[in-house]
């Protein structure tokens, strides 16, 4: 999503000299990677497209995963940025020298660039839990990024561990398939009801002849989500409290039995982790042949999954719903800056970018979605496409030949961060939960203001946040 924007965006301001690298054989990235049943994203498909290329053709209000992947494997052919794609070859090292990066690929290539543009993704790297003999496991198991379609689910006894958004798609996708579903929870999540209605012929055809129909409903659904961002990143607001209430209300109007009710019951608030967004989990975990473990895991075993009460829960599958390293960002690239600066050694505690996207002694080395920028419940196209428009602004300075190195000042990171993290504290992230939001100190690495400051941060830089050589 990313690197295709990128290259659109090059290529409109006239810069054609450019490559994008994509280890894998095709475009798509998550939507490519991701293929596990129920796949679907969860912010309405209107929003999460490129404004520039509104798609009438959405089946849904929240697209299945598949038709994103068409969507950009579409757009990318659409605005010729496929030729500019080196497929099939991972980037290993990125060298700053003498005023240039200096690539280098797995496949042995070396190139010589002026500006990197970083769009290598955020939830990219599958996490796999520290599970006793989880090696030990005769039936197929799997990463639910690494989805193996030739596994039969039909009949099986299929276990899922975790309860992020992701694995209770699964639950919901194939609960009706299986004999028995066992889903392992560690912590209960709170609920987003939703409703998914398909668009009609009708209405597709609406949007079709007229682009400003689908402009409104984006502009819509764009401010409803100002106000959760508004909520969220404000613990105490009448916002929060609303979303609260919807969450709390699905989960005591949609759990019949009392005493499931409780064991879906997160002891925390709402939004605190990533909210997961449903029509129907409640209603896939209360079939009969579904079972909400609430013991903790003991340790795998050739027949199953063992949990700490002693009991074994029989399993043909295990899949692995257990999230991504959200820390990796560039990494594992090789990235030395100025000076033979090492990105590894910058970042030893935990990645931090000014705005997100520059790293002072990185000059010319631009993030999309890089650290601590919006996540969460947001789309992030509509975030790179903001921040791409904010790189083009500091790539102009170097066009212009204003200076041949652009890198966030020290000074400008250092404040950054620290009204950062003394906003973070505010936010509902910061209300008493184990997330994937949190960093190794327990503050939430991610953007704690609301979201139309990031719109206007993006707008235009601040010139005395950089350092301009050369
Ligand atoms: C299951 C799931 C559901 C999601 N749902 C939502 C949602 O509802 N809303 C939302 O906004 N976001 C969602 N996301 C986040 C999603 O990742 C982003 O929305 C978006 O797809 C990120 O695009 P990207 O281009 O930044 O990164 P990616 O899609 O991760 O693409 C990065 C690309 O870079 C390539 N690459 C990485 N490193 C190298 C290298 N060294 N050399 C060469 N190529 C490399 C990768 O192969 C990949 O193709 C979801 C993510 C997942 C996993």
């Amino acid at each position: 999503m990313a690197g295709i924007l990128s290259a659109i965006t090059l290529a409109e301001a006239g810069l054609t000299d450019f490559t994008v690298y994509e280890k894998a054989d095709r475009l798509g990235g998550t939507w490519r990677e991701n293929t596990y049943p129920g796949l679907s994203c969860d912010v309405p498909s209107h929003l999460y497209c490129y404004s520039f290329d509104l798609n009438p053709d959405w089946s849904r209000l929240y697209s299945p995963g598949d038709e994103i992947e068409a969507y950009f494997e579409r757009v990318a052919h659409e605005h010729g940025v496929v030729p500019h794609v080196r497929f099939g070859d991972e980037v290993v090292s990125c060298v700053f020298d003498d005023g240039r990066w200096h690539l280098t690929t797995a496949g042995g290539v070396h190139d010589d660039v002026d500006v990197v543009i970083a769009a290598t993704g955020v939830l990219h790297h599958p996490k796999y839990p520290d599970i006793k003999g989880l090696d030990s496991f005769a039936g197929a198991r799997f990463h639910s990024a690494r989805w193996d379609h030739g596994v039969p689910l039909d009949g099986a006894r299929v276990g899922i561990v975790g309860t992020g958004s992701t694995a209770m798609q699964i639950v919901s996708a194939v609960v009706d398939r299986t004999e028995k579903l066992s889903l392992f929870q560690r912590t209960a999540q709170w609920v987003m009801p939703a409703v998914n209605p398909a668009y009609t012929a009708e209405e597709k055809a609406a949007f079709r002849a007229d682009r400003h129909l689908m402009e409104d409903l984006r502009d819509s659904v764009a401010q409803l989500f100002d106000h959760f961002s508004d909520g969220i990143v404000d613990a105490r607001s009448p916002e929060m409290a609303m979303i609260e209430q919807f969450c709390v209300d699905n989960l005591e109007n949609s759990v019949t039995d009392p005493e499931l009710r409780e064991r879906l019951r997160p002891d925390y608030r709402a939004a605190c982790k990533r909210l997961v967004v449903s029509t129907d989990f409640y209603q896939a975990i209360q079939k009969p042949n579904a079972e909400l473990v609430t013991e903790a895991i003991e340790g795998v075993e050739g027949a199953g999954v063992r949990t700490v009460d002693g009991r074994l829960h029989e399993l043909d599958v295990l899949v692995l719903a257990t999230g991504f390293q959200v820390d990796a960002f560039v990494r594992p690239i090789s990235v030395v800056g100025r000076g033979g600066v090492d990105l590894d050694r910058v970042w030893v505690h935990r990645p931090e970018a000014y705005l997100a996207i520059s790293v002072p002694d990185f000059p010319n080395f631009f993030m999309l979605n890089g650290p601590n920028g919006p996540v969460g419940n947001f789309s992030l196209v509509e975030v790179a496409e903001l921040q791409i428009g904010y790189i083009m602004q500091l790539v102009d300075r170097l066009r212009r030949a204003d200076a041949r190195e652009i890198s966030a000042t020290p000074e400008a990171l250092e404040r950054f961060e620290a009204a950062r993290i003394d906003a973070a504290g505010n936010t509902i992230w910061a209300s008493g939960c184990r997330s994937w939001y949190l960093d190794d100190r327990g503050i939430p690495a991610a953007w704690p203001w609301p979201f139309r400051e990031f719109r206007a941060q993006m707008a235009q830089p601040e010139w005395e946040a950089y350092e301009l050589r050369g």
